[in-house]
Formats: C-alpha cells, sequence, structure tokens
C-alpha cells in the first residue's frame, strides 16, 4: 500500500501516449472521433459526458479519499447539489444547523420546494442526530469541522445512526482533506469544493464527489453529472489536479501554522476564546485527535469587545488578506458576521481565519500587531 504523498502525486498520471509529455496535455477538444466501427478509441465522445482531464482528476480524487469511483462538478455546490439531486420527492435529510451557509440555503431555496424533507439540527449532539430519524430518512449530511465555529462531529457514530436507519452518511470534507479521511470512518459519499484546500492557489472553481462504491447511488450522481451539466472546464480539471499533487504536504504546514497561531491567539489579552480542534481546551479536542491527523488550517478567535473591535482588528492586518473563502497559500480574515447576515447566529466579535503558507512566526506578530 502506498502512502497517501506518493499516490497525490501519481494518482489519474500517465505519459502522454501522443508525445511522451510528462505533464498531462489540456484536452479542449467538446468533441472525439468515432473509429469506423462507430466505437470510441478511449471511450470519449463528447465532453460533457467525459473528457481526459476530468478522468484524470476523478481517478486522482477517488485515490486520495480511499473512494471506489469519483464525479467532478464545476463548483463544490454543483457536486452538493448533485448528491440532494439523486434523491427523490418526499425523502428526508438530516443536516448540520452550523454549515457552509451556501448548502444551507441550496436545501432550503432548491431542494425544499422542490420536494424534499430537511431537518437542521445541532450534528455534534448524537442524541439529537437519532431523535431526527423518521421512517423517510435517506441522508444525514455532516460537516466537520463546522463552519465557523469549528464544532467536531462524530463521523463515525452519525455513520452507524444513519446505517442503522437505511440512509446513508455523507461528509462535505472540504475543510480537511488528506487530515480526515471520512470513508474510513464509515462515512459513504465525501464531497470537495475543490476551490479550497485541493486547487490550492485561490485560482480555480470546482467541486467533487467521492463515493464509496460505484453502486445504484453512485450512478445516480454520474446521471446528474452528465445530464445537468454542471461540469468543469479541462482546464480547471488540470488546475485542480495539479494542485493535488502537492496537497499531503500543504496540509501538514497548514495545520502545524494553524496550531502555533491558536496557541499564541489563545494567550493574547485581547482574544476571549479560540475555536481550533488542535488546541486541548477546544471541547472536542479528544474526538479530532482520533478522526483527525492534524487539524487543518482553519480556525476562528473571538475578540474582546465584539462586533466593533474585531472589525477593527480585520482592519489592521498586513500580512493576512481581508477575503472570504480558505485554502490558498495566502493567509485569509474575514469578519464572518458580516457576509452571512444579520440573520445567521455568527457571533459578532468573531474573525475567521484561513491559515496559509507563510511563516508561523509573520502571522503570530501581524494579528498581534493589529490586536495590541
Ligand atoms: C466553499 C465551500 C462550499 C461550496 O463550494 P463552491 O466551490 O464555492 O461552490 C461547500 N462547502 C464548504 C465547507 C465550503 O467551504
Amino acid at each position: 500500500m502506498m502512502r497517501i504523498e506518493t499516490i497525490a502525486v501519481h494518482a489519474g498520471h500517465k505519459i502522454d501516449p501522443a508525445t511522451g509529455a510528462v505533464a498531462a496535455p489540456i484536452q479542449l477538444s467538446s468533441t472525439f472521433e468515432r473509429s469506423p466501427d462507430g466505437s470510441y478509441r478511449e471511450g470519449y465522445s463528447y465532453s460533457r459526458s467525459d473528457n481526459p482531464n476530468r478522468r484524470a482528476l476523478e481517478q486522482g480524487m477517488a485515490a486520495v479519499e480511499g473512494g471506489n469511483d469519483a464525479a467532478a462538478f464545476g463548483s463544490g455546490i454543483a457536486a452538493s447539489a448533485a448528491v440532494f439531486q439523486s434523491l427523490r420527492p418526499g425523502d428526508h435529510v438530516i443536516a448540520p444547523g452550523e454549515a457552509y451557509h451556501g448548502t444551507g440555503k441550496l436545501l432550503r431555496d432548491i431542494c425544499m420546494p422542490w420536494g424534499l424533507q430537511v431537518t437542521f439540527i445541532d450534528m455534534t449532539d448524537l442524541r439529537e442526530v437519532a431523535a431526527a430519524v423518521t421512517k423517510q430518512t435517506k441522508l444525514i449530511w455532516i460537516e466537520t469541522p463546522s463552519n465557523p465555529q469549528l464544532k467536531v462531529t462524530d463521523i463515525a457514530a452519525v455513520s452507524e445512526i444513519a446505517h442503522a436507519a437505511g440512509a446513508i452518511c455523507v461528509v462535505d470534507n472540504t475543510w480537511s482533506p488528506i487530515v480526515q479521511k471520512p470513508l474510513e470512518h464509515g462515512a459513504d459519499l465525501v464531497v470537495h469544493s475543490t476551490t479550497k484546500y485541493i486547487g490550492g492557489h485561490c485560482d480555480v472553481t470546482g467541486g467533487v464527489v467521492v463515493s464509496r462504491s460505484s453502486d445504484e447511488l453512485f450512478q445516480r450522481i454520474r446521471l446528474v453529472q452528465g445530464t445537468g451539466g454542471a461540469v468543469p472546464s479541462p482546464f480547471d480539471c488540470w488546475l485542480v489536479l495539479r494542485g493535488l499533487r502537492t496537497l499531503p504536504w500543504r496540509m501538514r504546514a497548514h495545520s502545524e501554522n494553524a496550531l502555533k497561531v491558536a496557541t499564541c491567539l489563545e494567550a493574547h489579552p485581547n482574544v476571549e476564546r479560540v475555536d481550533y480542534p488542535g488546541l486541548a481546551s477546544h471541547p472536542s479536542h479528544d474526538l479530532a485527535a482520533r478522526q483527525m491527523n492534524g487539524c487543518s488550517g482553519m480556525l476562528s478567535f473571538h475578540v474582546k469587545g465584539g462586533r466593533e473591535a474585531a472589525i477593527a482588528v480585520a482592519a489592521r492586518v498586513r500580512i493576512f488578506i481581508r477575503a472570504t473563502s480558505l485554502g490558498g497559500v495566502e493567509s485569509l480574515i474575514e469578519h464572518r458576521a458580516s457576509i452571512t447576515g444579520e440573520s445567521a447566529a455568527t457571533p459578532q466579535g468573531l474573525l475567521r481565519c484561513s491559515i496559509g503558507l507563510e511563516h508561523a512566526d509573520d502571522l503570530i506578530e501581524d494579528l498581534a500587531q493589529a490586536l495590541d
């Protein structure tokens, strides 16, 4: 069994048979020639259905997550939508109240009017999960650690509840690729916004669904991919796969940097609390240590003085960039309540950080001068 660094470098890679090129060519062709007998030489006929760059990316993602198959999409939310579209009107979904706000919006504004029943709960409370199950429950959605308060959900325990109910468990693993392998803990599907850590450089939008098996459910997702048509371009697939090559090393560095920054923030007199599962003070530190190997680069901290104080800190940073999104080489900081709107439960003093690949000491000094 090869190690993850080796898998990430080689999965989905082959030397171009036409030229011997080591770096994969980008195949922009939207259509492929039929042989005289009507067949297709490599199985490609039309690029919405399949193309070489997408297939390579899907092979790479399946290998890295330890799945059997994968389907790539034009965005993370398109990947999530494909999972929900594989259900039928009347089916019941259990989803976390604290999830990526676009996922909540997708469920509320599109999936529920279309006929899915959805119950939003605190997914970290296993009694609430068990109590939410109905005869129609078909899918339980996990996002761990959560956005933006870094609450940790027990993937194995929720998967057991799902399977006992005849439902599947899906994990949005966007925040923790490599360091968290949901399929090993019992999940059936993993969803990623590849816009984040996997692309890794804030220069491409994409998504992927990785499946434990190539079963009927996955075939429905494949149908939504080709027939719904929210597919990524060959160039976007090429960029995401290039990001995947360095992902294990980047995740290690993101995790190390974030732990150093979190530890210093926790000791700062103007910081009320730091949400980072790698800290011993985090309420789910032990669970995180069991199901994660490094805690990724996302953390939130609560500035003393609430909204005004938090916005003032974000205004004073020099290295951190004030922007939404995450997972790139550059560190980002965001007053999350301003993004999610007044109605959301995001605390007003919370600043969310995507810790990048700068030197940790420079990031620590930058936050210290902004906080002082
Ligand atoms: C960004 C994000 C998404 C949505 O991905 P897009 O590529 O923006 O469509 C979904 N889930 C999580 C956790 C995310 O951070």
